[in-house]
């Protein structure tokens, strides 16, 4: 069969009325084929192969009832989702999130992501995601574990080291891990540490994996940066959001000589023209889990708090070079781009998963700014993932400065796949159409040496 110019538009309106209701996993599904028709042309066995069809459609969807019971004695009810994607790789590995807006579509946006990221990083780890719509904000500690013993007595049946590695997203950081590894432990009787990553350093982490998205996207944007004989000393950074991506983001920009004079959460943003305060912000957000205001009103007048504000709403009297999205997905806009690029930005490095709009992506493209898609910039995370799950294998725990060291040659790896892959295919510069045709091609060979599977 030919690869005909309308095979991707086809294929994408079958996947548009195959998933219905589904706008996020529609969006990242467009995002990849808008980079493949070179990749079909010179690959006509993808298209015998139907390599798209298949690799829109999940391997396995789980979906799970997570009854628990909160602290006034009363019977609650969440809806729990595993979706395994892809396993040509390795194991299905990524994150669970959650939050009150995840649903199927949501997961499914994030796992199709998650299966041509986790092949940039060259690790071998098949892709998938799952969560739920319990939203921590304001459950007590108790809530919180009787929740994760749940959600884990129904996930227990669909994991394992060798099927499928979850690890935290938004809403799961080190606690929940710990009581989902808890009572994995407890069901199975057997201490299966490469079953969660995020684990607590005395039981099975490793170092670096807190840190490693954040300080990932900003190598980066290093690499990026350096291609136009840049970099962050002195350039000043806008970063959006305040969890565990933001906070070490910033902290490697600071690091590098940078000065990051935003940072945001779900109530609003701060604007602090001198640089942040880290320490402080991650006193508020990390220990207290305050809001961020209390932030604006603890740093003595140096910063504003805009409530309900974005970060890319911040005016600033000085331009921004560089602009990181850590929140969340669609966060920023067309119009917030537009504004960004009149206020000198460089580069943009997306920390989130899909935070930038498809609006917001032609901005900085057509303007020449350097722009890192999610599934290169913040592989970070998920590669050191990698690296904790070949530390439990081998029932070994590497030093700081080892494991950051094999973040920052995998961070630089990625960057020169996907540079490489760019001009390959006739598109040098552009880490968008890189990003999705190595990731894309590595798990499509694969795909077809397991024949059809
Ligand atoms: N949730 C992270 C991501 O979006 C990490 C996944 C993992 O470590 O498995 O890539």
């Amino acid at each position: 069969m030919p690869a005909t110019p309308n095979l991707i538009d086809d294929v994408y309106d079958e996947i548009l009325s195959r998933n219905p209701g589904e706008p996020e996993f529609h969006q990242a599904v467009r995002e990849v084929f808008g980079s493949l028709d070179r990749v079909l042309e010179r690959n006509p066995q993808y298209v015998q192969a139907s390599i798209l069809e298949r690799i829109c459609e999940p391997e396995r969807q789980i979906i799970f009832r997570v009854p628990w019971v909160d602290d006034a004695n009363r019977v609650r009810i969440n809806r729990g989702f595993r979706v395994q994607f892809n396993s040509a790789l390795g194991p299905y590995k990524g994150g669970l999130r959650f939050h009150p807006t995840v649903g199927l579509g949501t997961v499914k946006f994030l796992g199709f992501e998650q299966i041509f990221k986790n092949a940039l990083t060259g690790m071998p780890i098949g892709g998938g995601k799952g969560g739920s719509d319990f939203d921590p904000k304001g459950k007590s500690e108790g809530e919180i574990m009787r929740f994760c013993q749940s959600f884990m007595t129904e996930l227990s049946r669909h994991v394992g080291e060798y099927r499928d590695v979850p690890a935290g997203d938004i809403g799961v950081g080190g606690r929940e891990i710990g009581y989902l590894f808890g009572q994995y432990k407890r069901m199975t009787n057997q201490y299966e540490s490469g079953v969660l990553t995020g684990k607590g350093l005395t039981w099975g982490g490793s170092l670096v994996r807190t840190e490693a998205t954040g300080y990932g996207a900003v190598y980066f944007t290093q690499h990026m940066l350096a291609t136009r004989s840049r970099s962050f000393d002195g350039a000043r950074a806008l970063v959006s959001g305040s969890g565990n991506v933001a906070i070490y983001a910033i902290e490697k920009v600071v690091e590098l000589g940078g000065v990051v004079v935003g940072a945001s959460d779900s109530s609003g943003a701060i604007h602090d023209p001198d640089g942040i305060d880290l320490a402080l912000l991650r006193d508020v957000k990390e220990r207290r889990r305050e809001r961020i205001a209390v932030y604006a009103e603890e740093r003595g007048g140096r910063a504003r708090f805009l409530p309900g504000a974005s970060v890319w709403d911040i005016e600033s009297d000085e331009p921004i070079h560089v602009a990181l999205p850590c929140a969340t997905q669609n966060e920023l806009s067309e119009a917030q781009a537009a504004k960004l690029v009149a206020n000198g930005l460089v580069a943009v490095a997306e920390g989130a998963n899909m935070p930038a709009t498809p609006g917001a992506v032609r901005v900085f493209r057509e303007a020449g700014v350097l722009f890192g898609p999610g599934k290169a910039a913040n592989a970070g995370g998920v590669a050191t993932s990698a690296l904790e799950m070949q530390q439990n294998a081998s029932r070994d725990s590497w030093s700081f400065e080892h494991t950051e060291q094999r973040l920052a040659e995998i961070m630089e790896a990625i960057h020169e796949r996907t540079a490489a892959t760019a001009e390959e295919y006739g598109a040098p510069g552009d880490y968008v159409v890189g990003a999705n045709i190595a990731g894309f091609t590595r798990v499509a060979d694969a795909m077809l040496s397991l024949g059809v599977i």
